[in-house]
């Protein structure tokens, strides 16, 4: 319009009809109409498209958050007596949502791969949930071999592909049914958004944006979808160094002494590395380290030390950030998931690998000795 090179941003709560029987019409419709906000907007719109062509989906619905999503999209699915497969480690606030479907009578068993999932799964057994690469580990699932599996026993499959981005993944190619995302993380990029979408088939999408959308009222505002839209025009450039960075940086870490293991899936040494570089088209610059210590005080002071790392929540974004579940999970949450003392999240930004590099060198002097 007006040969604007950023398109306007709608920002209307409600669209008016010049009759009775066209804004009937429209409810009846709403999926496909522009009513009220809540339900649906022109620039949340245009996200959505941009969105499910990227990840190859026919439809997408972008919510207030990626949790607004991941919770619309498995209250979709399970009813009062189902039971949800979670393979592998999935974020937290995930896992405690199935367990706040525990009061609806909705079950789940968390499982390590597909042998887990033959001895987990139960004639009520509905839907399959994972992430790959996982959460805080950053196993990779064979994504193909899963889908066959759950297919095969009539599961409807969930992953969440935040982590890759559909720039890197495309896990609907891989017979995923329904692909959910955080777009705060590297989609946003920037920082300053909190959102999420689902993607896939409209049989599956077009009922959750009707009822769970609407009823759960976890909408995107227009000048969030706006924000998603910038993010995406950059999102191959950004993508492509962080790639480079974080794999400079893991590397680094690989060999420094007084770090135990690198949780990079890009790393040769990886044990998923052989199926993620078949399945993925690039790596993100979210990993996890091990510093060689049990000492939860030594690992707080190597965050303080960090000068170009901050500390803080999130991830995906411009400026490198720092996090150690062992300061912030109770011990006991921490060692059932798996979770050393020592384990450190890197989000590695866009600042030269360099920098960070010399920065992390300096912050791991001395780390190992209270080992
Ligand atoms: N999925 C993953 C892997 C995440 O790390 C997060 C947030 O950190 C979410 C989903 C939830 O997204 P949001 O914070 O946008 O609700």
């Amino acid at each position: 319009m007006l040969g604007a090179v950023n398109p306007p941003v709608f920002e209307n709560s409600l669209f008016t009809f010049a009759t009775a029987e066209e804004l009937g019409e429209a409810i009846r419709n709403e999926d496909e109409r522009y009513v009220y906000w809540r339900g649906t907007n022109p620039t949340v719109d245009l996200a959505q498209r941009k969105l499910a062509a990227l990840e190859r989906g026919e439809r997408a619905k972008c919510f207030g958050s990626g949790m607004g999503a991941i919770s619309a999209t498995i209250s979709s699915i399970v009813s009062a007596g189902d039971h949800v497969l979670v393979l592998g480690a999935v974020y937290g606030p995930t896992t405690q949502f199935l367990r706040y479907l525990e009061k609806f009578g909705v079950t789940h068993t968390h499982v390590d791969d597909l042998a887990g999932c033959d001895s987990a799964i139960r004639d009520s057994t509905r839907l399959l949930y994972f992430e790959s690469p996982s959460y805080m580990a950053y196993a990779v699932v064979d994504i193909a071999e899963v889908t066959g599996w759950a297919r095969e026993r009539g599961l409807v499959t969930v992953m969440d592909n935040t982590w890759s981005t559909p720039l890197f993944q495309k896990p609907l190619t891989m017979g995923v049914d329904l692909v959910v995302h955080s777009l705060s993380k590297y989609i946003g990029g920037h920082s300053d958004l909190v959102g999420g979408v689902v993607i896939g088939p409209s049989r599956l999408v077009r009922p959750l944006a009707l009822k769970e959308y609407q009823l759960y009222g976890a909408a995107m505002s227009p000048h969030d979808a706006a924000k998603v839209i910038k993010g995406l025009r950059t999102l191959p450039v950004r993508m492509a160094a962080h790639q480079e960075r974080g794999l400079a940086v893991a590397a680094f870490l690989q060999d420094h002494p007084a770090v135990r293991a690198v949780n990079h899936p890009g790393l040769p040494s990886h044990p998923g590395h052989a199926i993620a570089v078949r399945q993925m088209a690039g790596f993100s610059s979210l990993f996890s380290l091990v510093l060689d210590t049990e000492s939860r005080e030594e690992v707080g002071a190597f965050l303080d030390k960090l000068r170009h790392f901050r500390i803080g929540v999130s991830w995906g974004g411009f400026e490198s950030l720092v996090n150690a579940p062992a300061l912030s999970t109770e011990e006991s949450v921490r060692a059932t998931m798996g979770i050393p003392v020592g384990l450190v999240r890197l989000s590695v930004g866009l600042e030269p690998a360099d920098v960070l590099i010399k920065d992390l060198g300096l912050a791991l002097e001395g780390v190992g000795r209270l080992a």
